[in-house]
Order: structure tokens, then C-alpha cells, then sequence
């Protein structure tokens, strides 16, 4: 920290504080972890000076064999850790990595086809005419993502972003009675909608999802199925889940991050048949920036970790805590979305449970030094902003070590935060579904319990 206070002492000091404060803080954002010394000193280095634009041994630039060897062992760890035919590493992000699925699934759906028809080999010798009747064929195109109130992601299709501007989407949610996704409905709208893409995998659905019968209904209205695994492909590499819930053996085309349950660097990756390789490897320069090196670097190291023996021992607990944190909440009164969890988060609904908007239990939260995040519940009476549920997850505290019986405290410190806190009014005296008031002692000696934790 020396080197940089002697530049910018401002950005040492917020260094210093971040890493006190994922110290001290129970850290309960289901997306987060703790990456490992290890893959954070592979992220940090001259590997970032470097441009290696294409793929390996096939670049743009010179100078790229280093460069080639982290890119290779990242794609063979990832390969060999998920079964997957093939793998492309080079995604900043897992929002890069959804884009480079839908733009080599229009490559290979939609442009390949009409390039044929047209008997053209490169889409730059179509004729303006052909080029015209092209983009309009792009522009047709249809996805069928989880609605967002019922866990989906933004970029599965919804207007805000740009999957939304790029394809016509409808979405499919969860049975009102159970909370859990409704197969047989998904089913009639994909029948009828006739998408081009199935998109499964979720940001905030507490319960497993069956590939298997995912494929079964995109391959019979002829969808390409692509599973967005961020949230948990931790799970899968730990081998917790198989079989009808593992996403490699039944997509096309899946995708992730590689920050969150997976516990590595910042970043993305896109795992795919055969049938998709090509498109997708060209992902750099056609929808993304020139690769991160030291990320790819890092991302090694990561997938190398996650093939170790105790990897699969970690995905265990993260779902055994996930459970233990699920059954302290409901003994103590508070209600889950689908009541309880699968995986390795949970989803409490702080409306019917405390009273609060989504927005003033994640502040009283904060104060106690508790860090979660809201989140919609399906059919949320308050909207996306202020939100009537508080999302947490398990794979970061796994991570420092904690058991399912600190779990039961943790639920005890979240349910008595929750049972305290008050929804809060504006200046003029209105009730705001903004503001909290929580007892300054409570959220102190809360505080003070989620440091010892
Ligand atoms: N996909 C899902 C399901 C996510 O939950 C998230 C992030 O929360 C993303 C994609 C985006 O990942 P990133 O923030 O790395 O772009």
C-alpha cells in the first residue's frame, strides 16, 4: 500500500478501509466472495500491460506467448472441470459473457444460414439489399428469459438492456402457490412464442433448477437452450449439483461469472458445444474489448483451485450454511420465498415478515454491520427500487470458515436487526418506504457480535 499512498494516498486509504470492512462485516451478498491470495497476486501484475486481441496462437499482436499459456490453462481447468467441450475465457464480465452467447447464436442461427441461402461467404460481400433483409432478421428474433421478479437477470431479455433492444423476449415465472418454476407453463409459452433462445439460471431463485427438462422443451420448439450458471457454478465445479441440475451436459451454449460462488477473479467465461465454438471465439474484437491477461492469469489460478478435492467440500457447506441460515430465519418467524432454499441463497420477505421495504431492512442491516442486498420478490407490492425482500447468500462467510451453527446465530443477528428496526418517515412526517430507525445500542452490540463472528 506504500507504493500507491506515495501516488494517490486517498486511493491506499480506501483500499485499507475495503479490506477492514470485509473484515469486520458479515458479508451476506450472495454474488460475493473472497478470492484467494493466490488468485489475487496472479491479477495483480504486468500481465495487464499486455494486448493479445483473438485467441491462442492466433493473434493480432506479437509478443503473446505468455499471454497464450494463462489463456490455455484457464480454457483446459474450466474444460475439465465442468465437462465442457470447450471453453472461452476471455469475458470481463458475466454480462460480456451473455452477450458473446447471444451474438454467436445469431451467428450461427440466423447469419450462417442466410449467408448460405445467398450463397455469400462473408457477411461484407452481401449486397445492401441482402444486408437490409438481414438486419431486420436479426431484429426478429425472440428470447423466453425468467421474468425479473421471479430471480431472472437484467440481460436475459428485458427492455432496459440491451438484450431487450436486441430481441423480442417474453419471460416465464414462478407458480404463485409454491414459488418454484412452473414447467408445464413454461412449456405452452414456449410453445406458442417460438423463441430463438431459452435462457435459465437466475440472480435470485432459492431453489434448484432442472436442465433436463429445460432442453427437453427448447429442443421441441427447436430454441437454443443457454444457461446463465454465475450465481452458481460454484456449485456445479464442487459437484453438488448433478445429473438433471448440472447445466453443462444439457445447454448448448452456458455461461458465468467467475467472482462468485466460483470464488475467482472478477470476470466471465463461456462454456459450449461444438456447434458454437467458432462463433464463439470470435467474441473479441466482435462484442468485446481486448482480453484482460492478468484476469485470464487469475482465473487459472482459480479453476485450479476449484478442481482440488476440497472444492467440492466447500460447495457443501456453502449449501448446508445456505439451509442452516434458511431453518434459524423460519424458526425465529421470518418468511422465505418458497420457503427455505436449495442452494446457496435465500430470499426473505421483510414485507410480510418485519414490515419493511426491501430498502430499510438493507439499511438497518449496513448498520449493524450485516451486508446484504435487496431484491424483488415475485409480484412485489413495491416495485424493483424499494423492493419487499433481502437476498443473502452463503458462499463468502463458507469461505472465512463458518458452520452451520454460526449460521444459527447469524439468523438470530438478522432476525433481531429486523425486529428492531422501524420504517422510518420523511422530513415532513410521511411514512418513507426509504428510511429506517434502528436503536443505535442494538445495531453497535450487533455490530460489534458480526466483527467476533
Ligand atoms: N448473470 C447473472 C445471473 C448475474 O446474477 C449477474 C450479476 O449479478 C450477471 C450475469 C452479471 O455479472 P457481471 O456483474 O460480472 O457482469
Amino acid at each position: 500500500l506504500d507504493v500507491i499512498r506515495a501516488v494517490e494516498p486517498r486511493v491506499a486509504d480506501a483500499i485499507g478501509q475495503e479490506v477492514a470492512d470485509q473484515r469486520e462485516m458479515l458479508k451476506l451478498i450472495a454474488s460475493e466472495n473472497y478470492a484467494s491470495p493466490a488468485t489475487l497476486l496472479a491479477m495483480g501484475n504486468w500481465f495487464s500491460d499486455k494486448y493479445a486481441e483473438g485467441t491462442v496462437g492466433r493473434r493480432f499482436y506479437a509478443g503473446c506467448r505468455n499471454v497464450d499459456t494463462v489463456e490455455s490453462l484457464a480454457a483446459e481447468h474450466a474444460k475439465e472441470l465442468f465437462g465442457a467441450r470447450h471453453a472461452y475465457v476471455q469475458p470481463h464480465s458475466g454480462i460480456d459473457a451473455n452477450l458473446v452467447a447471444f451474438w454467436a447464436v445469431l451467428a450461427d442461427r440466423v447469419e450462417a444460414p442466410f449467408l448460405e441461402k445467398t450463397g455469400v461467404r462473408q457477411i461484407n460481400d452481401l449486397s445492401d439489399a441482402d444486408w437490409a433483409e438481414l438486419r431486420q432478421a436479426f431484429g426478429n428474433q425472440r428470447m423466453l428469459g425468467m421474468s425479473l421478479d421471479a430471480g431472472g437477470h437484467l440481460t436475459h431479455g428485458f427492455r432496459p438492456n440491451i438484450s431487450g433492444k436486441m430481441f423480442d423476449q417474453r419471460s416465464y415465472g414462478t407458480d404463485p402457490a409454491t414459488g418454484l418454476i412452473d414447467y408445464e407453463a413454461l412449456r405452452a409459452t414456449a410453445r406458442e412464442f417460438k423463441p430463438l433462445i431459452i435462457v435459465a439460471g437466475y440472480s435470485a431463485y432459492p431453489r434448484l433448477v432442472n436442465f433436463r427438462i429445460m432442453r427437453e422443451i427448447a429442443d421441441e420448439v427447436g430454441a437454443t437452450l443457454m444457461v446463465d450458471m454465475a450465481h452458481f457454478a460454484g456449485l456445479v465445479a464442487g459437484k453438488v449439483l448433478t445429473g438433471d441440475f448440472d447445466p453443462v451436459p444439457h445447454a448448448q451454449i452456458v455461461t458465468t461469472t467467475t467472482h462468485k460462488s466460483l470464488r475467482g477473479p472478477r470476470g466471465g467465461m463461456v462454456l459450449c458445444d461444438d456447434s458454437l465454438k467458432d462463433q464463439v471465439d470470435r467474441g473479441c474484437p466482435m462484442v468485446l474489448g481486448g482480453p484482460l491477461p492478468h484476469v485470464m492469469a487469475a482465473k487459472a489460478v482459480a479453476l485450479a483451485e476449484a478442481r482440488r478435492p476440497s472444492f467440492q467440500d466447500y460447495a457443501r457447506r456453502i449449501v448446508d450454511n445456505s439451509r442452516a441460515l434458511a431453518e434459524g430465519l423460519m424458526r425465529r418467524g421470518a418468511t422465505l420465498v418458497t420457503g427455505g432454499t436449495d442452494n446457496h441463497l435465500n430470499l426473505i420477505d421483510v414485507a410480510t415478515s418485519y414490515g419493511l421495504t426491501g430498502r430499510q431492512a438493507e439499511a438497518a442491516l449496513l448498520d449493524s454491520g450485516i451486508v446484504t442486498n435487496r431484491n424483488a420478490i415475485p409480484a412485489d407490492p413495491n416495485g424493483a427500487w424499494y423492493t419487499s425482500g433481502i437476498r443473502i447468500g452463503t458462499p463468502a462467510l463458507t469461505t472465512r470458515g463458518l458452520g452451520t451453527a454460526e449460521m444459527d446465530e447469524v439468523a438470530g443477528l438478522i432476525d433481531r436487526v429486523l425486529t428492531t428496526a422501524e420504517p422510518g418517515t420523511t422530513k415532513s412526517g410521511a411514512p418513507s418506504k426509504a428510511s429506517h430507525v434502528l436503536d443505535e445500542k442494538v445495531a453497535d452490540e450487533i455490530a460489534r457480535r458480526a466483527t467476533d463472528l
